[in-house]
């Protein structure tokens, strides 16, 4: 028996769960949010590594529900850094009261549906060790895409007699490289944000590359206030036309396919979008992610300019990637490659000796031992269901969520799966989600989910759940689309393929505007493909 019952439980502080909590209030349900951490921020709480900062452009990566918080909100960077936006997620929490109803330093263990009194039982641990009991009518799990760290399970881990960090997992009283030697592992968004911030402090630096990255230029600088009271005067339609972009972002995607123009005139363009920086780079063609010899082209652009910057030839090379240029979420970069011009940074390919173990001193790898003082693990997360699947969740007759996605996720709308009732995944594997700037994406499938709540209540019914041919229907158009892009081809997250194990399924859905399409014919049809009781 449940001790406390709720409208709504939601899981996870971050932005998905402190604007559900917002709506959940407004429309007069008894809501609780629970957060493993002490403060809200989500991915911004967590992610607190040297030179994080966020690769949507400020201006852009904020709530827009409330027009007086946009108006009254001032980012002081194109590309805000993570304290700043951890600061902006506790304005807002403040501002609307949020923290009162949020359990932090409470982690969600397992939560079960009933099937016989329709609700979930939910179990929480808090810091010290307290269990807790909650009973909702509707699980919302607001866990965020990129939660759940992969570290990797390296023999001798316990060996080691250095410090090691996770960027995901930063401790929040900070790290002082200063006269250390440094290792940091891997070459993805996180390492590119940190190694020319952790090159400048620390004695020396090696970075293990097992798989070169692309990165353009953020070109970040201070936000022009003359932009801003023009960006604020316009918020309404720009924060409208952003929704019409396939990421849900403003940076311009011509309408026009590889091959209609001449080749030096689409250099030309992409010579362009680099000094603009940013994801503009890959708009520069509608197709760049359909068109294989548009990408090839796209690509040796940047593999060129890492030749011009990075004065070694053969760390230059090492550096080059030669995948599909945004098969892996594209990074964007302040001073990356240029860090390796540094005399106390060197990089060493692992690409065909892999870091055999940690040891007392440092790590192995190709038969050599490296000694340092402190280890970073860049290594990304068990991205879209890891959190998830963290949790031991169960639906109806006892199933366990990852039992059902044990051959991947599977969803209807990336938001439901079949056989969990009521249950709610914001930003779920089979939506937009990593693919959108997540600000809009989150609002979009909050309100969605608010929707659906309130279409329940003002129909006297309780339960929601997807039908089984609406789900299968809806996973066999997400491979289709995805299928037909060129994504697929190298191992990306978005794939699982950097977590030893996990089924190889392309789970984000690409393409914002048809997907809020799609979901609004579906919740005028009456929630098409939902079984409502
Ligand atoms: P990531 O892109 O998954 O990169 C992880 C890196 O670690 C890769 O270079 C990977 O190599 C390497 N790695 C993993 N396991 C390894 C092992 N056992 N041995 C050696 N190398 C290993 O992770 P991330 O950099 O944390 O970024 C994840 C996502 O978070 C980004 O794509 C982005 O969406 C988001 N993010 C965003 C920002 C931002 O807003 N600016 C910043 C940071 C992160 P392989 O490539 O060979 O697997």
């Amino acid at each position: 028996m449940a001790a406390k019952q709720v409208d709504i439980a939601i899981v996870g502080a971050g932005f998905a769960g402190m604007y559900m909590l917002h709506r959940a209030r407004g429309m007069g349900l008894r809501a609780v949010v629970f957060e493993t951490g002490d403060g809200v921020g989500g991915t911004w709480y967590w992610n607190r590594y040297p030179g994080a900062r966020c690769d949507v452009e400020s201006m852009e990566y904020s709530y827009q529900f409330d027009d007086d918080l946009q108006q009254e909100w001032s980012w002081s960077e194109r590309y805000a850094a993570q304290p700043e936006i951890l600061r902006y997620a506790n304005h807002v929490a403040d501002r609307f009261d949020l923290k009162r109803d949020i359990r932090f330093e409470t982690r969600v263990t397992a939560a079960h549906f009933d099937d016989a009194g329709g609700l979930w039982h939910i179990e929480t641990e808090s810091r010290n060790g307290g269990v807790d009991t909650i009973a909702a009518t509707h699980l919302v799990m607001a866990t965020g895409c990129l939660s759940s760290a992969n570290v990797p399970h390296f023999e001798g881990m316990e060996d080691f007699k250095g410090d090691w960090h996770h960027t995901g997992r930063w401790p929040k009283e900070g790290v002082d490289f200063t006269g250390k030697r440094v290792a940091v592992i891997g070459t993805g968004s996180s390492a590119i944000q940190s190694i020319p911030v952790i090159a400048r402090q620390a004695e020396h630096l090696t970075v293990f590359q097992r798989t070169p990255n692309y990165a353009v230029p953020a070109h970040n600088h201070p936000v022009d206030p003359e932009r801003e009271a023009w960006f604020k005067a316009h918020y309404k339609e720009l924060r409208e036309k952003a929704k019409q972009g396939r990421s849900g972002q403003l940076y311009s995607v011509r309408d026009l396919p590889w091959g209609s123009e001449p080749l030096e005139t689409a250099k030309a363009e992409f010579a362009r979008r680099w000094d603009l920086g940013g994801f503009s780079y890959l708009g520069a063609y509608v197709d760049l992610l359909v068109n294989k010899e548009g990408n090839a082209v796209a690509a040796e652009f940047v593999r060129e300019k890492i030749r011009e910057t990075v004065k070694d030839p053969e760390t230059a090379e090492l550096l080059c990637p030669t995948s599909v240029i945004g098969c892996k979420r594209l990074c964007v970069d302040i001073g990356y490659f240029e860090t390796y011009n540094r005399d106390n940074v060197n990089l060493v390919d692992i690409s065909k000796d892999p870091i055999e173990r940690l040891t007392e001193k440092g790590l192995i790898t190709g038969g050599k031992e490296y000694a340092f003082d402190a280890i970073v693990f860049a290594t990304g997360f068990d991205a879209m269901t890891g959190s998830l699947n963290r949790i031991d969740i169960r639906g109806r007759g006892g199933l366990p969520l990852a039992e059902k996605w044990e051959a991947g996720p599977r969803t209807y709308l990336g938001l439901t799966t079949v056989g969990f009732p009521n249950l709610f995944l914001i930003t779920g594997p089979g939506s937009p989600s990593v693919l959108t700037n997540m600000l809009p994406t989150i609002e979009q499938h909050v309100d969605y989910v608010s929707d659906i709540i309130e279409h329940l209540r003002a129909h006297g019914q309780t339960t929601i759940e997807p039908e089984q041919d609406a789900e299968d229907a809806w996973v066999d158009h997400v491979n289709a689309i995805a299928g037909g892009t060129l994504y697929p081809s190298c191992n990306s997250w978005y794939l699982g393929a950097n977590v030893p194990g996990k089924p190889r399924v392309f789970m984000p859905y690409p393409g914002f505007p048809a997907y809020v399409k799609k979901c609004e014919e579906i919740a005028a049809a009456g929630y098409e493909g939902f079984r409502l009781e």
